[in-house]
């Protein structure tokens, strides 16, 4: 028996009841392949802990996650309480302490689910969007100076590495040629800003000529939401920057149907460390307690979370559930239907245990 050591942290709003979900899908999967086994323990690190401790996770939090073999997270945010602090007191420390370069964020229209654009069903957007996940405008650095006063200044530093952008190159180049179109997009703003993101442009067509098989292709990230929204069907995998990977991914999620059914995966590719597996989205408090937030996107990237254990078959399995399921029209009230969180959750589980799946 296999057997994989998960850490959830399930954190705010919205996020204990979809990762309540998710473990629920999980558990019924190992039950049903009988292979593996999963042994979930369960961190309360949260919002709610900073309000009564000071801070999001204990200081050797990252000690702590080191045993696990992956990470299943929910979302971190709270009303009362600064954004930037939960940020940075939580998802951050886990994605950069592990050297979680690789967010992978997988976008496609699921049978049953519509897309806002005219015209554009299943089949038509299948896109892997590559985010670098370590540096970039989110290093962190920059400062403030005057603060307060009519002279301040603010400056928020984007940090570029050829280290860092060669290894996030390779990983798309490789993750482009496992897919049947072996196509890549590479997304910078290197008209406008001109050193790292030229330098960007200069370390893809390096290594684009260690993958002679794949075709690419170069935009500039305000070009690109035009390109996804205007020809969905022309872009496959594509890889940005950090901040410009996170904008065009919620574009992305929006263009597939919901936020609700979009998940990423933070992957240290070396596997030195824990990778972490989360759906996009954030706590939603306007939907918090409702009972009808959306697990397709936790269901998503718990399957990610599979495929990077090795359980390749329960991760298909998984996504062949999920596919039946909204195509049954069993979909929370965001993909315009009326199922709750635990009905589509019940649907997936009956689906995996069914023996057509
Ligand atoms: P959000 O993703 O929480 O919500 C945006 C909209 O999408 C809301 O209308 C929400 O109801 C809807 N939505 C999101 N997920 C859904 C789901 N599973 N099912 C149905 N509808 C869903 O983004 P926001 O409102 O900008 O942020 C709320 C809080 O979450 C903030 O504190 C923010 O910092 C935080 N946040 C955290 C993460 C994260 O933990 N990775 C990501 C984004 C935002
Ligand atoms: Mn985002």
């Amino acid at each position: 028996m296999r057997r994989h050591k998960i850490a959830a942290i399930p954190a705010d709003g919205i996020g204990p009841e979809v990762i309540a979900a998710g473990l629920q899908a999980l558990e019924e999967l190992s039950r049903r392949d009988g292979g593996f086994e999963l042994s979930v323990t369960m961190f309360d690190w949260s919002s709610e802990r900073y309000k009564r401790t000071g801070s999001l996770m204990p200081d050797n939090g990252l000690e702590q996650l080191l045993e696990f073999d992956a990470i299943f997270f929910g979302a971190v945010g709270a009303p009362d309480v600064p954004d930037h602090l939960t940020l940075w007191g939580l998802r951050l420390p886990i994605c950069q302490g592990f050297d979680q370069y690789a967010n992978v964020r997988p976008t496609k229209i699921l049978p049953g689910v519509s897309s806002p654009l005219a015209g554009v069903g299943p089949g038509d957007l299948d896109w892997v969007i590559v985010r670098e996940n370590s540096e970039g405008e989110y290093s962190g650095h920059g400062g403030r100076a005057h603060k307060g006063l009519p002279e301040e200044v603010g400056t928020e530093v984007a940090i570029f590495t050829r280290v860092g952008v060669t290894r996030i190159m390779r990983y798309a180049f490789s993750l482009a040629q496992a897919r049947p179109r072996k196509l890549l997009t590479v997304v910078t703003k290197s008209n406008a800003q001109r050193h790292g993101m030229v330098m960007w442009d200069e370390i893809a067509a390096e290594v684009a000529k260690e993958f002679p098989d794949v075709a690419w292709d170069k935009m500039l990230v305000d070009a690109m939401t035009v390109r996804m929204v205007k020809n969905p069907k022309s872009l496959d995998t594509i890889v940005a920057t950090n901040l410009h990977a996170d904008i065009l991914s919620d574009l992305a999620g929006a263009l597939a149907g919901s936020l609700g059914v979009a998940p990423t995966g933070n992957i240290d590719p070396e596997r030195r460390y824990p990778s972490m597996f989360e759906p996009i989205h954030g706590s939603a408090f306007d939907i918090t307690g409702k009972g009808i937030a959306n697990p397709v996107a936790t269901f998503w990237t718990a399957a990610q979370m599979l495929e990077h254990l090795g359980e390749k078959s329960a991760a298909d399995r998984l996504m062949r559930a999920v596919e039946k399921v909204c195509g049954d029209g069993i979909l929370t009230p965001d993909v315009g239907g009326i199922a709750s969180t635990q009905e589509v959750t019940d649907a997936i589980c009956e689906a995996i245990r069914g023996s057509n799946i």
